[in-house]
C-alpha cells in the first residue's frame, strides 16, 4: 500500500511542488491550505490531489483536519510541515499583529500538527516529519524579527523532536531553503530582488523542485539515519 504524506500549504509554490514531487513518486498525497480556495480547487482540478482547508495556526482545527485525513485517505506516514507566511517590517514599525501573525503560522504550526500526527506514527513505529525552515532562520534577516525567529525555531523544534521519537523509527529533519521563485517570493520589490540575486553564488533563484527533491529525499525509508538535521538548500548564498 502507498504511503500517506500530507503537505501543509500544499497547493501553491513549494508545498504543491512537493505534493506533486510526491505522488510522482507513488506516494498517497494530500495537500492543505489556509484560505485560497481558487487556488486550492484549480490545483486539486490540474493534479488530481485531494486538498483539506484548515489553520495551521489553530490547535484544534489541527487536530480536527488531521483526523479526517486519517478517516478519509488512512494513517499518516510522512508530514511535510510547509505552510508559512510573512509579514515584514523593521520590529520598531512592527505590530503584534503582524508579529503573532508569523509566529502562528511559522512555528506554532509545528507543534499543532505534530501534536497530531506523532502517537499514530509512535504505535506504528514509523513516521517521517520534515519542517521548512529558512536561510532567513539561519542567518537572520533584516525587517524579518518575527519570520527569522519562527524560522530558527522550526530548527530547534526539530532538533528536539527528533531526539523524542528517535527509537521510534520517526525521523524529524528540516531543510532550509534559499530564496525559492514563488509567489511569497515575488511580493519582494524587484530592485531588492535584484540585489539578493547577486549574492546568490550560483546566480539564480532556486526552483521549488529543488526543494521538493530535498523532502523526497529525507521521507525515503532509506533516510532513516537522517535525523535532527537541517538540509540547507541556497545556493551557497549562506554557508553554515
Ligand atoms: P507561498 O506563499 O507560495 O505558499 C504558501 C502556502 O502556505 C499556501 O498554500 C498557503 O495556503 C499556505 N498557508 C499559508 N498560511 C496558512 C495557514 N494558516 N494554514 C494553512 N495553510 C497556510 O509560499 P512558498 O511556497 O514560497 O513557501 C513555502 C514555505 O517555504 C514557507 O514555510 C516559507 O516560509 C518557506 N520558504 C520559502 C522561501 C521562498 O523563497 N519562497 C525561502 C525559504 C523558506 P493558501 O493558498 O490558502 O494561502
Amino acid at each position: 500500500m502507498s504511503k500517506v504524506a500530507v503537505v501543509t500549504g500544499g497547493t501553491r509554490g513549494i508545498g504543491a511542488a512537493i505534493s506533486t514531487m510526491f505522488r510522482d513518486a507513488g506516494y498517497s498525497v494530500v495537500a492543505n491550505y489556509g484560505g485560497n480556495d481558487e487556488a486550492a480547487n484549480a490545483f486539486k482540478e490540474e493534479t488530481g490531489i485531494p486538498v483539506f482547508k484548515f489553520d495551521v495556526g489553530d490547535f484544534s482545527a489541527c487536530a480536527d483536519g488531521i483526523s479526517n485525513i486519517e478517516k478519509e485517505v488512512g494513517p499518516i506516514d510522512v508530514m511535510i510541515n510547509n505552510a508559512g507566511i510573512t509579514r515584514d517590517a523593521m520590529l520598531h514599525k512592527m505590530t503584534p499583529e503582524m508579529w503573532s501573525a508569523v509566529i502562528r503560522t511559522n512555528l506554532d504550526s509545528m507543534f499543532n500538527t505534530c501534536h497530531a500526527v506523532l502517537d499514530g506514527m509512535r504505535e506504528r513505529s514509523f513516521g517521517r516529519i520534515i519542517n521548512i525552515s529558512s536561510i532567513n532562520g539561519q542567518k537572520g534577516q533584516m525587517g524579518q524579527s518575527n519570520y527569522s525567529a519562527a524560522k530558527a525555531g522550526v530548527i530547534g523544534f526539530t532538533k528536539a523532536l527528533a531526539q523524542e521519537t528517535a527509537r521510534k523509527n520517526i525521523t524529524v529533519n528540516c531543510i532550509a531553503p534559499g530564496y525559492v521563485d514563488t509567489d511569497m517570493v515575488a511580493a519582494v520589490p524587484q530592485k531588492v530582488l535584484d540585489s539578493i540575486i547577486a549574492s546568490i553564488p550560483v546566480g539564480r533563484l532556486g526552483k521549488a523542485e529543488e526543494i521538493a527533491h530535498c523532502a523526497l529525499f529525507l521521507a525515503d525509508e532509506k533516510s532513516g539515519f537522517i535525523t535532527a538535521s537541517t538540509l540547507t538548500a541556497n545556493g551557497a548564498q549562506y554557508i553554515t
